[in-house]
């Protein structure tokens, strides 16, 4: 279950704090002694083989309040969002075709995150259902689930550990081989050659100091190992140097490749590619279709295109 938890920070602010301060998420609830907020069915089913839908059905969500939770004394784990309680999602819905790319774009605090969050089940839904090749995501198993949604945030989240440790735990299978096509396929492949220590360097916190364009492509080499068939990504805003963006971008394209993709996009290059572009709004989808259907219909994408993505045309 921690594989599973472990690198999604950016999505789940709350439980993922919980998450790194003790451990295990069935640590933290016999620590608080109380049920966990989701939980794995009896008989859980597996997701159908082959490339996989992502369906939001008339989904209404609202973040746990903070007062339902009682955290007794642990105040080092007291991190509950004190925003929770309102619905934030009203009513989304929308389809993911098999191998084909969702772009969502919207102003801050509109829910794109939180829409993305719920395909790997970080919480559960109040209302309608995500559904993974029809099968609602409360039906699988958490196996199922993490070995089907591969999730790839902002500023990839790496262990304290060898770069062979981080990637090797969302692939425990993958041999140092297997290990290495991955680095180079996510242009890595120098950089590791060039490090003393290779596959045994130590990253993260106080360990060899990756730079941003480097911790990205390796969430990457570790997204193309694990080959997840639905990638949940959040693309970076920051920008990062001309050199590292293309290789990441170039790195990005071959693991998405034929599979299904839900991307937060911040790049017009990313909302161009996506073959459905959602605009969120409110916790609602106000318009959905192309680019060139949404400039032409000249409403609120048109806007934000405007406002945020006309600039990156010119630079272009
Ligand atoms: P976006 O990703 O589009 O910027 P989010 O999905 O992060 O938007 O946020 C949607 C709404 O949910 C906002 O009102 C935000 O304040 C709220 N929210 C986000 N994360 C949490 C959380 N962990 N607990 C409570 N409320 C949250
Ligand atoms: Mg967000």
């Amino acid at each position: 279950l921690t594989r599973l938890y472990g690198p999604l920070t950016a999505l789940a602010n709350v439980r993922v704090d919980v998450m790194t301060a003790l451990v295990s998420f069935e640590r933290v609830f016999e620590v608080l002694d109380l049920p966990p907020m989701i939980s794995e069915k009896p008989n859980p089913r597996p997701v159908p083989t082959g490339a996989v839908s992502v369906e939001f059905d008339s989904v209404r969500f609202a973040y746990p309040a903070a007062d339902k939770v009682s955290l007794a004394s642990l105040e080092e784990v007291a991190v509950l969002d004190q925003r929770g309680g309102e619905e934030v999602l009203h009513g989304v819905s929308f389809v993911a075709e098999p191998g084909k790319m969702i772009a969502l774009v919207g102003s801050s605090g509109a829910g794109k995150s939180t829409i993305a969050s719920l395909v790997p089940r970080l919480y559960d839904v109040d209302s309608g259902a995500v559904r993974l090749s029809g099968v609602d995501v409360r039906d699988l198993s958490f196996d199922a689930l993490r070995d089907t949604v591969g999730v790839v945030t902002q500023d990839g989240h790496l262990f304290h550990d060898t770069i062979r440790a981080n990637l090797a735990y969302a692939a425990p299978d993958a041999t140092d081989a297997d290990i290495m096509s991955a680095l180079r396929q996510a242009r890595l492949g120098k950089l590791i050659d060039a490090l003393p220590d290779g596959l045994e360097t130590v990253v993260g916190e106080r360990g060899y100091r990756l730079s941003g364009g480097e911790r990205q492509r390796l969430t990457i080499a570790r997204l193309l190992l694990a080959q997840p068939r639905v990638v949940i990504l959040d693309e970076a805003t920051a920008h990062l140097d001309s050199e590292s963006e293309v290789a990441v971008q170039e790195a990005l394209a071959t693991a998405l490749e034929g599979r299904t993709a839900i991307v937060i996009a911040h790049r017009l290059s990313t909302i161009r590619a996506a073959d459905q572009i959602l605009v969120v709004e409110a916790g609602q989808i106000v318009e959905r279709g192309s680019h060139d259907e949404l400039l032409t219909r000249d409403g609120r994408y048109a806007d934000l295109y405007r406002t945020q993505f006309a600039e990156q045309d010119a630079v272009a």
